[in-house]
């Protein structure tokens, strides 16, 4: 009878596990640690984000089997990730074997009525994070999660007091320490060849790529600048960066408005419309192919961070301090008084999205190309 290493970390029994060999003989045996589960559900650019805990969780469980559990569309961004052993889509078909599943730790990082009633349900000997009552109010599971549970009530304490970027934040809620860990995206060698390739053919002619995430998601529609304000900052690159192209990047609820913008650069070759519609990954293979990244704080600028780009980040409605560049960014703040506020919609004029003056992107591209 053929030899099944059950205890191995890297076995599946579905098919061959990463080393791609059958366990007989196999010296790359590493035995199965603590079955770790992370819920981390939404919003996208806060599932990858999430993702700093995982060195964290190695250092103190080096041997650890991790299992991710998120919704199907956040999949994506954790693919080919090599510290996550398993990603389980949160869906009515994977219910029956989540609640099979035991799991020596559970972290919980959402504070939301889904997560918290997930990590409430499933089976685990320690629970960390954040949880629900028979109510449904969201509760904390533990006293290392107070402060970012008091942050959500307390915008005075959010909005102004707080220092912390949310990476720490989250990582120390849950009880782990925290040394700065980044988050990452992982390219498959596929994903790297295809943006060295869109990187070579941009250069052929140029000095190099300013990414501009040109959208936000519909969440959060002011982290977006108009159409007339972005094609005004990419007239602007054009001219005080002659040799440089600008690749418009974006997703599909930003398509029209791309086109609109590249329609006001149709005889320029050096401004790019990248494809709005193939995805996720092919998003994030385009934005690694840049130098740097202009955006407001959406997706796109996780993934960029998550790539380690050097990301000019602007913040209107939402916390700068919350976010960590690793000291390879700038961060511009709207002139506005009334920010952060975290609205969804207001009534305010003149709107942050307009109060990031050009000349301020442009001195930022500036130092960032010096740097480069
Ligand atoms: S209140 Fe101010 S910061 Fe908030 S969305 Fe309106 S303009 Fe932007």
């Amino acid at each position: 009878l053929a030899t099944y290493r059950t205890d191995c970390r890297f076995y599946n029994g579905y098919k061959p596990c990463k080393h791609k060999r059958l366990c007989e003989g196999c010296d790359l045996f590493e035995a199965r640690g603590p079955h770790i589960g992370v819920i981390s559900l939404e919003a996208l650019g806060a599932v990858l984000r999430s993702t700093c805990l995982l060195p964290a969780i190695r250092r103190q469980f080096p041997n650890a089997v991790v299992t991710w559990i998120t919704y199907p569309n956040a999949v994506d961004l954790l693919r080919n990730h090599p510290e996550i052993d398993q990603i389980i889509p949160f869906q009515d078909r994977n219910i029956p074997a989540l609640n099979h599943l035991r799991f020596d730790r559970l972290f919980c990082v959402d504070k939301s009525l889904q997560a918290g009633g997930l990590s409430k349900s499933l089976n685990a000997d320690i629970k960390l994070g954040f949880s629900i009552d028979d109510h449904g109010s969201i509760v904390p599971w533990n006293h290392e999660a107070d402060y970012m549970y008091r942050l959500g009530l307390d915008d005075q304490l959010k909005f102004f007091t707080n220092q912390k970027p949310e990476t720490q934040l989250t990582t120390e809620s849950l009880g782990l320490e925290w040394k700065r860990d980044e988050y990452r995206l992982f390219l498959t060698d596929e994903e790297h060849h295809r943006s060295a390739q869109i990187r070579k053919d941009a250069r052929t002619n140029s000095k190099g790529i300013i990414g501009f995430n040109t959208g936000c998601s519909k969440l959060y529609p002011y982290k977006k600048f108009t159409v007339e304000r972005s094609i005004e900052v990419v007239r602007a690159w054009r001219q005080n960066f002659p040799e440089w192209t600008v690749f418009l990047l974006g997703g599909l609820e930003d398509r029209e408005r791309q086109h609109q913008m590249k329609q006001a650069f149709s005889s320029d070759s050096k401004v790019v419309n990248t494809p709005t519609d193939e995805g996720m990954r092919s998003g994030a293979v385009w934005i690694d192919a840049c130098d740097l990244i202009f955006s407001g704080d959406s997706l796109g600028m996780h993934i960029a961070i998550a790539r380690s780009k050097p990301v000019i980040a602007w913040f209107g409605l939402s916390c700068e301090q919350e976010i960590d560049l690793y000291d390879r960014g700038i961060k511009l703040k709207s002139e506005v008084s009334c920010s952060p506020c975290w609205k969804r919609s207001c009534q305010n004029e003149p709107k942050c999205y307009d109060q990031v003056k050009v000349a301020t992107v442009i001195e930022a591209t500036k130092a960032l190309i010096d740097k480069l």
